[in-house]
């Protein structure tokens, strides 16, 4: 087979670099390989496919030169992964594992052997790498070549799926590339591999039918360079078949406008959450592009929905099918598509049960969450759904892949998903289970949208890291956007983007977003509200750090205005974002929380902050008035800080500096900042029973508190953390 050359390839991007590659050793170059082709979404989905390279290496304890395979290791992705990603095999050793196979009296697909001989890996490490090898490990160890990549491109997969696969192929490679149908990956698949190689010496790759490529050389780039040909190859086959305005037997509706299709989700999307929420919560990602409307909008997208996806990879996300919506945007309203969705869940449910009971084995594990993971809107797009953003993210990319094959496939051919029983027979795998038991359990905000108001600094920023600690989605919110970014972008430095940022269509916002907000205005909270709908679909736990302390001026004296500036911020603002929230709450029927930020000067009155306290009080009293209002769904408490000098906004330098003069501390006017807070914030901590300054954490860790289930029976409270303030004692 003649290889493109660079400028040749029109599908798929060509990035090798030989001034790059020529200075890597070679585990190195397969580090780098790998990460060229996961780079590609075209070669190989986030997470999916494998390579691996057999280079010869100094064994640690003989020194004896000794064939080792590097392959990339369970989990992980291609165009992340680092050389720790990968395992490290004696290949002799994983030679001799056939020894051990043939001795089992019963052996073939799926027999118990096959999951038995995953244990003996561990006895084939090379230099005690500590990577776990993958399921596919046999696939790359018996192919007698040095270099070995197996990817899973949409063009490639497309024709995996045909009716009449094997044909489609033929046309496009000629004899240098052979099929093998469908088997469950495993040592099976890897000695079947292995005898087609032997019987077709001439074979530069194989077609793994409904799942792959896989294809190998002796020299690492032309392995490369040979994936790329190979799926170039499809991709133009693909092209001059395209069936243009014709594909998915063209539009039977037409998309909704930009304005109807976002009202619509604002009101579908929360309501839609809490239906698949139930048992388990998740977050949401929609896509709305051309592409996935294309699908979506189509005679043929009912039909082709029902047939599921195929790629093994594919389905363990977006489960073996989508629930398509037969809802028209032309006739209907979102009244409609509201009832179609509940009723078309809950018999999603039902067909996911039964497909459980129709193929369960005896020792197979318990029935997983029932509700689908990607919905399909006709005039609207696709939501699909993960215990978080990142999962959801690739939820959706894989569902595209999955439009993608059957655009291909359905060009040249008919496309065919994989049977139900074989795809049970992954997606309820033993190995799989054991992979999900080995999992850490989730954290106590995980699956939760937190939203907290205030995070630019101070308490807000403090508590939208604590949070985030906990596993939470934080939508940093605050009236200067630069600051609420700014904390985003600190969760984003700590916890990553996460994975599977893909097409352009996807909401691609990470597990934070920096949003702005002035919590005086009610239309600005509910297009804050809306963004987070959009980004996450919905919302859990609500936190409010954001006030403001306004000073007298010089006589004491507080003009009226500031007086009402005071009310609007620390008391209509909180209950303007309790207000809108609860229209999410409720339509979710989510059980969420919401905290206010009060003050201990709520309960004790003192000279020079008269509108602050009396606002404060006014908050306090909020807390309680919500609690009833909200119940039973949501819980309502407040959080009564006092003196928290460092980080503040509300302790600008001039109100340091009066409060210093008012109780007599020494200080110089060349002090920083900083120093003269510190100052402060010391001579509070000695009116404390704790004697110990207040800091943002401090109050951060009871805001985080309250919103979680250990607080889950007490609403209506107010909690102080002012180190222990006898003369704001509760009375
Ligand atoms: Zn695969």
């Amino acid at each position: 087979m003649s290889l493109y050359t660079p400028n040749d390839y029109r599908h798929v991007n060509y990035l090798w670099d030989d001034a790059k590659a020529s200075a890597m050793n070679p585990v190195e170059r397969l580090v780098y390989r790998s990460n060229i082709l996961g780079a590609d979404q075209r070669v190989t989905n986030t997470g999916g496919g494998n390579t691996s390279s057999k280079i010869a290496m100094p064994d640690p304890l003989t020194g004896e030169r000794v064939e080792v395979m590097w392959v990339k290791g369970s989990g992980g992705d291609l165009r992340t992964s680092k050389q720790a990603n990968f395992a490290s095999l004696y290949r002799n050793k994983l030679m001799a594992l056939q020894g051990f196979y043939a001795a089992s009296e019963v052996k073939g697909v799926k027999s118990p052997i096959e999951d038995q001989i995953v244990d003996m890996y561990p006895h084939t490490v090379f230099n005690l790498n500590p990577r776990a090898t993958s399921i596919d490990t046999p696939l790359h160890a018996f192919i007698p070549f040095k270099h070995v990549d197996h990817t899973h491109p949409n063009a490639v997969i497309a024709i995996a799926a045909c009716a009449d696969g094997p044909t489609v192929m033929r046309e496009i490679y000629g004899d240098e590339v052979a099929w093998v149908n469908w088997q469950r990956p495993g040592f099976d698949l890897g000695l079947v591999l292995q005898e087609t190689i032997a019987a077709n010496p001439h074979i530069k790759g194989i077609i793994l039918g409904a799942h792959g490529l896989i294809n190998w050389a002796d020299d690492d780039k032309e392995c490369y360079e040979l994936s790329l040909t190979l799926i170039e190859k499809a991709a133009r086959y693909l092209e001059a078949h395209d069936k243009g305005a014709a594909t998915f037997g063209g539009a039977k509706v037409q998309s909704l406008s930009r304005a109807q299709r976002d009202a619509a989700l604002m009101e579908i999307l929360p309501p839609l959450r809490g239906i698949v929420s139930q048992q388990n919560r998740f977050i949401a990602t929609v896509q709305t592009d051309d592409t996935i409307l294309r699908f979506v909008n189509s005679q043929d997208a009912a039909r082709l929905a029902e047939l599921g996806t195929s790629c093994p990879d594919h389905f363990l996300r977006t489960k073996i099918k989508p629930l398509y919506l037969d809802w028209n945007p032309q006739s209907e309203d979102t009244v409609a598509l509201l009832s179609k969705l509940q009723f078309g869940i809950e018999q999603y449910r039902r067909d996911y049960a039964a497909y459980y009971e129709a193929c369960k084995h005896p020792n197979s594990p318990a029935l997983r969450d029932p509700n689908p993971t990607v919905i399909l809107i006709p005039g609207i797009g696709m939501v699909a759904f993960g215990k978080n953003k990142s999962e959801s993210r690739v939820t959706a990319e894989f569902y595209n892949c999955a439009v993608e094959v059957m655009r291909g496939a359905e060009a040249v051919s008919q496309y065919v998903s994989l049977p139900r029983q074989e795809a049970f027979d992954i997606e309820y795998w033993l190995l799989e289970e054991a992979k999900l038991k080995r999992m850490p359990p989730e954290q106590t905000l995980a699956r939760n949208v937190v939203l907290v108001i205030g995070a630019g600094n101070g308490i807000g920023k403090s508590t939208a890291l604590r949070v985030a600690r906990e596993g939470a989605h934080v939508v940093s919110a605050d009236l200067n956007l630069e600051a609420a970014q700014a904390t985003a972008n600190d969760l984003m430095k700590i916890y990553g983007v996460g994975i599977g940022v893909a097409g352009t269509g996807i909401s691609g916002c990470g597990p934070a977003i920096g949003l702005s907000v002035d919590i005086t205005n009610r239309q600005s909270i509910q297009n804050l509200l809306n963004q987070v709908i959009l980004a996450y679909g919905g919302i859990d736990n609500v936190i409010v750090t954001a006030g403001v302390f306004v000073s007298p001026d010089k006589t004491g004296h507080i003009s009226d205005d500031k007086w009402r500036f005071t009310f609007d911020v620390n008391v209509m603002g909180g209950y303007l974002v309790a207000d809108e929230a609860r229209r999410i709450w409720q339509a979710q029927k989510l059980r969420g929380s919401l905290v206010l930020t009060t003050s201990v000067n709520a309960a004790v009155s003192k000279k020079g902050s008269l509108a602050y306290d009396t606002s404060k009080a006014a908050a306090n009293h909020l807390v309680r008035e919500l609690a009833v209002e909200l119940a039973p769904l949501v819980r309502v408490n407040g959080l009564a800080p006092a003196t928290v000098v460092e980080g503040s906004t509300m302790f600008p330098r001039d109100r340091v500096i009066s409060s210093l003069v008012k109780y007599e501390i020494a200080y110089s006017e060349a002090d920083e900042d900083n120093t003269l807070r510190a100052k402060l914030a010391n001579f509070y901590a000695q009116r404390t029973l704790t004697k110990v300054p207040i800091t943002p954490d401090d109050q951060a860790e009871v805001a985080y508190l309250l919103s979680t289930d250990a607080f889950s029976k007490t609403t209506g409270q107010i909690f102080s953390v002012d180190g222990g303030l006898h003369e704001a004692f509760l009375r």
